[in-house]
């Protein structure tokens, strides 16, 4: 697993012209990296587009489109389906029919192996931060109950945050300007790393030019996130944890 791990970041290096990884934060996303939630986002997104004729939607395909916005989800299946965007009141009316489903849903745990690999995050002298397209307000509590002593609220980035969203590099690059102002230092894409689970995600870290290891959590192939970039593939959050003495001699060493 070494040389593998060793081989993606010599290629991440070799592709942006840098000598070394200086590793100093760690952006983790939170919707199926921190917390199991996807499943109850693919399940109301399942009933939701049956309960409103989009009959060709499968839950599967809901994994393709976390990160994206409900209108942008709403209008690609529509598009596809009958060739025309959706009015901004049919938006409304799905939305809210699939907020009102998922919060009936019991909330997602804590994902399996996440509290391991953040506490060796932090042991190992990397700065976790979160970097999520959610905009719950009772997010921060909700971190500090699950993950205790691990993430500071300077160094958070959710939907507040940003303009764009994923798959738009913006709110990676939001972290590196919270981190550099956290740092008061100049920073790098090298001096970070982005984990991912979805797609759209994967795509946003390898756009702001970090290195981006994609934690497969969900039923989609392991090619469908690999395709998007990402330099590296773990199958859990359990996995992750148990490579991870290996991933960090690696970007502190620089090699
Ligand atoms: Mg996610």
């Amino acid at each position: 697993m070494t040389d593998k791990i060793q081989e993606a970041v010599s290629r991440y290096l070799d592709r942006h012209g840098y000598g070394s990884m200086d590793l100093r934060a760690a952006m983790f996303d939170m919707d199926g990296v921190l917390f199991d939630s996807m499943r109850n986002h693919a399940s109301s997104w399942y009933q939701t587009m049956q309960h409103f004729g989009y009959t060709d939607f499968t839950e599967k395909e809901a994994y393709m489109h976390e990160g994206r916005t409900g209108a942008g989800t709403i209008n690609i299946v529509k598009q596809r389906m009958f060739g025309t965007t959706a009015t901004e009141s049919e938006v409304e009316e799905m939305y809210r029919y699939k907020s009102d489903l998922f919060n009936t849903l019991p909330k997602a745990e804590r994902m399996e192996g996440a509290l391991e690999v953040l506490s060796q995050v932090k042991a190992s002298g990397v700065v976790p931060m979160v970097v999520t397209g959610s905009g719950q307000k009772t997010l921060l509590g909700r971190l500090n109950r699950n993950f205790p002593d691990i993430f500071r609220e300077e160094l958070m980035v959710t939907a507040f945050d940003v303009k764009y969203g994923k798959p738009n590099p913006e709110p990676y690059l939001m972290g590196m300007k919270k981190y550099e102002a956290y740092a008061d230092a100049d920073m790098a894409p090298n001096n970070f790393i982005v984990i991912e689970n979805a797609p759209l995600g994967v795509q946003a870290g390898v756009a702001a030019g970090v290195l981006t290891i994609a934690v497969n959590t969900g039923p989609l192939d392991d090619e469908v996130l690999l395709r998007e970039g990402a330099d590296l593939l773990f199958h859990s959050m359990s996995e992750f944890a148990e490579e991870w003495e290996k991933v960090v001699s690696v970007l502190k060493r620089g090699e």
